[in-house]
């Protein structure tokens, strides 16, 4: 629909993490670029879609989290014509990625770094564009709008497809696996993952998208989700709720085990509302992942908050 392409990535399991191919008039714009181990099904999406690398103008990148953007160095190789547009603050860290890797690896150690995310390699300096707040992707006279869209990430962009009127939203308007749809559309759960999530900015983000009443939403995790005015509504109230849920377990000892259960708990909840009829078992098997990092990137902007300023 509108020329765009949804890639399953592959990383972790099918249908969490996506890609987009965006075509207009014989020429493409990759939206995040998965790990490096995608390669292959970016360059048959390429092949499906009718184009050839060379006529690939554009990687732009949500944002530099490495599900999203690890393979970015390896596709642009791949692309003799294409420039890379990512968020000011995430420029320096695709031309020299490793800050990245050294990030990642004291999280999950350096040997699953190499197998989860594959090489990640530097893009040329020559070949990044920085895209400010406002900056415009132009894809064959296609207007791709870069936002600034703080609250997940400080190095985060969505950006508006003036055509479909719609937002690649990255991970700022939330998660949404296609296996929680029921008849009532598409469920759907922040992510707070560490180390900038922002409630506040986060709210505003989601306002400030919701300004343009987009028709669709494009999540990395995972395709396409309409009824968008539901989903933003569901959004403020669950980051609400989870702030409340951290605050309640902020000085107990075991503090992220407790909110993660209250996490999961929440959750299945919400999706048995739903009218989502899996176990819960099975719900929270699907989201143990979200809601570990959930809990812990919660507890991070919770520390950084009640921090005093200056001490
Ligand atoms: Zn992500």
């Amino acid at each position: 629909m509108h020329g765009i392409h949804t890639i399953d990535t592959g990383f972790g399991r099918p249908r969490f993490d996506a890609a987009y191919l965006v075509v207009e008039r014989g020429r493409g714009a990759f939206i995040d670029s998965g790990t490096s181990h995608a390669l292959p099904r970016f360059l048959d999406a390429i092949t499906a879609a009718d184009l050839a690398p060379r006529e690939i103008d554009w990687v732009i990148l949500t944002h530099v989290h490495l599900d999203h953007a690890g393979g970015a160095g390896e596709l642009m190789r791949h692309l003799p014509k294409a420039m890379l547009a990512v968020h000011p603050r995430g420029a320096r860290h695709m031309i020299d990625p490793s800050a990245l890797i050294a990030g990642a690896s004291a999280v999950y150690g350096e040997d699953r770094v190499r197998s989860d995310y594959g090489d990640i390699v530097p893009v040329p300096k020559d070949r990044v564009i920085e895209a400010d707040d406002g900056f415009v992707v132009d894809l064959a006279g296609r207007a791709l709008l870069c936002l600034d869209t703080p609250g997940h990430a400080k190095h985060h962009i969505a950006i508006h497809d003036e055509r479909a009127n719609a937002f690649f939203t990255g991970d700022i308007f939330g998660l949404s696996y296609r296996e929680f749809d029921t008849d009532a559309g598409a469920f759907i759960v922040p992510t707070t993952s560490p180390v900038q999530f922002d409630p506040d900015e986060a709210h505003a983000s989601i306002e400030r998208m919701m300004r343009y009443e987009p028709q669709a939403m494009y999540l990395t995790h995972f395709d396409r989700v309409t009824d968008v005015k539901r989903l933003a509504d569901d959004l403020h109230a669950q980051i609400d709720a989870m702030v409340a849920i951290a605050r309640q377990h902020a000085d107990t000892p075991d503090r992220e085990d407790r909110i993660a259960a209250a996490f999961a708990e929440f959750y299945v909840e919400r999706a048995r509302r739903h009218g989502v009829t899996m176990a819960p078992d099975a719900i929270v098997k699907l989201l143990k992942v979200d809601i570990r990092l959930n809990a812990q990137g919660i507890l991070v902007w919770l520390d950084r908050a009640r921090k005093p300023p200056n001490h």
